[in-house]
């Protein structure tokens, strides 16, 4: 049985990042870039007021004081989205909503706080000209055109996970397409006789597929695309047929059947059409696990056979699926983050296994603090709603006891620091 890093090695081993395509901006949230993004224009475009006030010239404001506020005459209005033609000159000033551009001869902004403005209006006087309280320097309230992003410079670099504030710099360039790496389409079937899709009436002995869901979810949220198969029955011939509609997938992902149960025919479906390159893993939960490449078609599709129980399925996908759409994606890093916790729990590792508990974690102190969450079996799924991370239980750590140092991989966390 090799160990969880063996086999994550060498699930990697088997994928490569996509080739890139063109994406509408929004649709590349947590897509990775595939091209340099330089910049066509300046941002901001022109000088441009950060505040609401006067422009004005900082020379017409000296020896301004609250008492004694230097009165200059208002010449214009000027608003965001607008020029003017109107020139500021010594003594005079332009009223000025944010981000409009900067007039000719003014050199800072005097925000309307600094003014008389609220007592002229009040007293119903006309905004022909304005008492400045204070004197101001050069630049004040100015955005200088160019200071966030100048044109010509290189702004977001290939290999750039694209947030929303990535989005946002994009759209603020004028791009409404950028090429990134494609995401992978994953495949998922689900097997078993048991099984029943959700929305129809469940049979005695029957449950519902709840992994097609789960699994698909976990795809969704990663950035792959997840093309659900279905069910397949125990039967080789069910499983062939249900797979043929994986030939296209960039990943297949089957759930159950890889135990050793009479019935776990994926197994036998795997050994006859494809390559295995491991069957079991080092870990709890999540030891009956299948990884190879199966041949469909002319293509060979990576294939990773999760066990069939709730719990294992989810974990399992967080080990190894998620790294290997990752990757896909073209993105650097596969961790998920971790954290350092104290254990309020005791956990026992009788055979040396890598396992992963779930856990709620809590901040205490300035510390954090893990708490099992609930019973451990795994068909136990509501124990997964009710935990934010797992604690890593290394191979070679017999037991944690209360109050343990742990590491906990957060679930909900996106990405490393
Ligand atoms: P197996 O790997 O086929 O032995 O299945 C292990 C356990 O997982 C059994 O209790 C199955 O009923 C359960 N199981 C298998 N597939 C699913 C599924 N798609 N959704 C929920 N539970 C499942
Ligand atoms: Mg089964």
């Amino acid at each position: 049985m090799i160990s969880v890093k063996e086999a994550l090695e060498k699930v990697l081993s088997h994928v490569d990042v996509l080739e890139p395509g063109d994406e509408l901006i929004l649709d590349s949230l947590g897509q990775v870039l595939a091209d340099d993004i330089y910049s066509t224009i300046d941002i901001p475009g022109m000088d441009n007021t950060a505040m609401d006030g006067y422009a004005v010239q900082a020379e017409s404001t000296m020896g301004a004081t609250h008492s004694s506020p230097n009165i200059l005459r208002v010449t214009g209005e000027v608003a965001a989205g607008y020029l003017t033609k109107e020139e500021v000159m010594p003594g005079t000033a332009i009223r000025i909503m944010t981000g409009a551009p900067i007039p000719n001869g003014a050199d800072a902004v005097v925000q309307f706080e600094d003014t008389d403005e609220e007592i002229r209006k009040a007293q119903n006087q006309p905004l022909s000209e304005i008492g400045v309280f204070r004197e101001v320097e050069k630049g004040l309230n100015i955005r200088r055109a160019g200071e966030d992003i100048s044109s010509g410079s290189l702004v977001l670099t290939k290999g750039t996970l694209l947030r929303p504030q990535e989005i946002g710099v994009l759209a603020s360039l004028g791009r409404d397409v950028v090429t990134v790496f494609r995401r992978p389409v994953v495949a998922i079937l689900s097997t078993g006789d048991e099984l029943v899709d959700v929305g129809k009436p469940l049979p005695p002995g029957k449950i519902y597929s709840s992994n097609s869901y789960s699994l698909a979810a976990q795809v969704a949220r990663y950035g792959g695309i997840p093309k659900r198969l279905g069910i397949a029955r125990d039967s080789i011939q069910s499983l062939e047929e249900k797979l043929k509609e994986a030939r296209e997938a960039d990943l297949l992902i089957t759930s159950a059947g890889v135990s050793v149960g009479d019935y776990d025919v994926v197994k036998d479906v795997l050994a006859k059409q494809g390559e295995v390159t491991f069957w079991a893993v080092r870990m709890k939960p999540g030891k009956p696990l299948a990884f190879g490449v199966l041949r469909l078609g002319k293509r060979a599709v990576p294939h990773l056979g999760l066990p069939g129980n709730p719990v294992s399925s989810m974990i399992t996908f967080e080990q190894f699926a998620r790294p290997a759409i990752f990757k896909m994606l073209g993105r650097r890093s596969f961790d998920k983050p971790t954290v350092h916790a104290r254990s309020e729990s005791h956990i026992k590792n009788k055979d040396g296994r890598r396992i992963f508990a779930r856990v709620k974690v809590r901040e205490e102190d300035g510390g954090y603090i893990a708490r099992l969450a609930g019973p451990q079996g795994s068909g136990i799924l509501t124990s997964m709603t009710l935990a934010n991370g797992l604690l890593i239980v290394p191979e070679d750590v017999p037991a944690v006891q209360v109050g343990d140092n742990v590491v906990v991989q957060m679930l909900d966390w996106e990405q490393e620091i």
